[in-house]
C-alpha cells in the first residue's frame, strides 16, 4: 500500500517545515511547496533519510497564476492539504507598497481559496481527505498597523469554518488553525522587531503545527494553539470591534517600534 499524500505550502521554513516533518512522522508522503528550491531539497533529503516516506519538491511562487495552476493540478490528487504559506506587512496601510499588499492578498487568500477548491472537490468525490488552513489570531479583530494581513486572516477563518460546515458528513475534514506569535522567520520578513513582546505570548513552530494536525485529525472546525492564545482569541471573539481594534493598535504599536 502506498502512503497517503500530504501537500504543504510554505514548507521551506517555519510552521510549514514542521507540518512537513510531522506529517512524514505520521506516515504521509509529502509534496512540499515554496519558492526556495535549495531549502526544499535539503528538507526532502532529511525526510527521505528516515526511509519510511517520500518527499516531492514542488517549487512555486503561489502569487504567480501559472505557477499556482501547476500546484492546483497536483492538489487534486492529495489526501491532505495544508494551506500554510503566508506573509504579513506592517505599517500604516497608506504608506505601504500597494503591489506588495495585493501580493499578500494573492498568497494569503487567492492561492488558499484556489487550492482548497481543487483539493475539496476531489476529496468530496473520493469521500475522504483533510484540509488544514493556517489563519491567525490577527483575524479575530481589525489590525491597525497590519490592516491587510488581519483582513486576509479574517477571511481565511470565516471561509474555512463555512467550508468545514458544508463538508460535514462527506468524509472530508476541514480545520482552520489560528496561531498567535510564533518564533519563525515571519516577523523578520515583515520587518517587525517583535523581540520585546513578553515571553508568554510566544510559541514554537513544532507545538503550533502539532496542535493543527491533532485538530484536523479530530475534525475540529477551529484550533487556537496555546492557553494564552485561547484566552485572547475567545475574548476577541466576544468583544466589540470598537474595543479590540484599539487594543490591537496598542499591541501592534509595541511590536512595530
Ligand atoms: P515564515 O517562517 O516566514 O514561512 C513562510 C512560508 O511561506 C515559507 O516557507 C515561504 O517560503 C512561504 N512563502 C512565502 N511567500 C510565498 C510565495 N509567494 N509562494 C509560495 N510560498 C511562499 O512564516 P510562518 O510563521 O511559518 O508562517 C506560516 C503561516 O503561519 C502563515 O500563513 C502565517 O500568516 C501564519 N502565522 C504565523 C504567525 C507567526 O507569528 N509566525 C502567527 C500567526 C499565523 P519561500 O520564501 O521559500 O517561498
Amino acid at each position: 500500500m502506498a502512503n497517503p499524500v500530504a501537500m504543504i505550502t510554505g514548507a521551506s521554513v517555519g510552521i510549514g517545515e514542521q507540518f512537513a516533518r510531522q506529517l512524514s512522522e505520521r506516515g504521509h508522503d509529502t509534496v512540499i511547496v515554496a519558492r526556495d528550491a535549495a531549502r526544499l531539497e535539503v528538507l526532502a533529503k532529511e525526510i527521505e533519510s528516515g526511509g519510511a516516506t517520500r518527499a516531492e519538491v514542488l517549487v512555486a511562487d503561489l502569487t504567480d497564476a501559472a505557477q499556482l495552476a501547476r500546484v492546483e493540478e497536483r492538489a487534486h490528487a492529495v489526501d491532505v492539504l495544508v494551506n500554510n504559506a503566508g506573509f504579513g506587512t506592517f505599517g500604516s496601510f497608506h504608506t505601504l507598497d500597494i503591489d506588495t499588499e495585493i501580493r499578500e492578498i494573492d498568497l494569503n487568500v487567492v492561492a488558499l481559496v484556489r487550492l482548497t477548491h481543487a483539493a475539496a472537490s476531489a476529496m468530496a468525490e473520493r469521500g475522504r481527505g483533510g484540509i488544514l488552513n493556517v489563519s491567525s489570531l490577527a483575524g479575530f479583530q481589525p489590525g491597525p498597523s497590519n490592516a491587510t494581513y488581519g483582513a486576509t486572516k479574517a477571511f481565511v477563518t470565516s471561509f474555512t469554518e463555512a467550508v468545514h460546515e458544508e463538508l460535514k458528513g462527506t468524509g472530508v475534514r476541514v480545520t482552520v488553525l489560528c496561531p498567535g506569535f510564533t518564533h519563525t522567520e515571519f516577523q523578520e520578513r515583515a520587518n517587525v522587531p517583535a523581540s520585546d513582546l513578553p515571553g508568554f505570548l510566544w510559541q514554537e513552530a513544532p507545538e503550533v503545527a502539532r496542535a493543527g494536525l491533532d485538530g484536523l485529525a479530530r475534525n475540529r472546525a477551529i484550533v487556537i494553539p496555546g492557553a494564552a492564545n485561547k484566552v485572547m482569541g475567545n475574548l476577541s471573539a466576544v468583544t466589540p470591534h470598537a474595543i479590540t481594534r484599539r487594543v490591537g493598535a496598542a499591541v501592534l504599536k509595541r511590536a512595530s517600534y
